[in-house]
């Protein structure tokens, strides 16, 4: 059967979430409770079901991208999703970003976290505190860490990324992501 994943949104072309231009998932549900969380619709357990195999299809056949970046809500209380996710974008040469709420012990001390970001390139992980927040670089605040799974990105290549980006969609409906929009929210 199918592996299903609840997804908030996609995104198929964005410059504010990664390096490069980049198709962008963000993952729906999250428990993690961080005080000042910029995106609280992504918590509940809603969002849209979808196979993993449906966005992922979404993701390589969106043309002139660099990579994805799986955001969310909380990629990893979804794990399955996750891996399969990453697995399948993968052979593509199309580069991963994962930005998560765990840290990077708890995901190494957890087999199921783990296998959900081997074959990512960069994990941002840690979660979010807004005393330390900042506005650049992706993470959204200074105690989120750089997990460099392969050698593709380092964090040079986040320094660049821009703080915010406006999104107008096909239906008129605009949206903004990106590091200035978490402060905005
Ligand atoms: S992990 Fe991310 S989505 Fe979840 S509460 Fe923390 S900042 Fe918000």
């Amino acid at each position: 059967m199918a592996l299903t994943w609840r997804v908030h949104a996609t995104l198929s072309r964005s410059a504010a979430n990664g390096p490069g231009t980049r198709f962008v998932v963000w993952a729906q549900g999250c428990t993690l409770g961080c005080p000042g969380c910029f995106n609280p619709e992504t918590h509940g357990p809603g969002g849209d079901v979808r196979t993993v195999e449906d966005v992922a299809a979404e993701a390589l056949g969106t043309s002139g991208i660099d990579g994805v970046t799986v955001s969310g809500g909380e990629p990893l209380e979804q794990p399955e999703a996750l891996r399969e996710f990453c697995g399948r974008v993968r052979p593509s040469g199309l580069g991963i970003v994962v930005l998560t709420g765990f840290a990077r012990r708890e995901i190494e001390a957890d087999p199921a976290l783990s296998a959900a970001v081997e074959t990512a390139d960069m994990v941002i992980a840690g979660r979010y505190n807004a005393r330390l927040r900042i506005g650049t670089g992706l993470r959204g605040s200074s105690n989120k860490e750089y997990w460099a799974i392969t050698d593709r990105y380092g964090p040079e290549d986040f320094a660049g990324v821009p703080e915010s980006e406006i999104v107008i969609s096909a239906d008129g409906t605009i949206s903004v992501t990106g590091m200035h929009a978490w402060e905005q929210r």
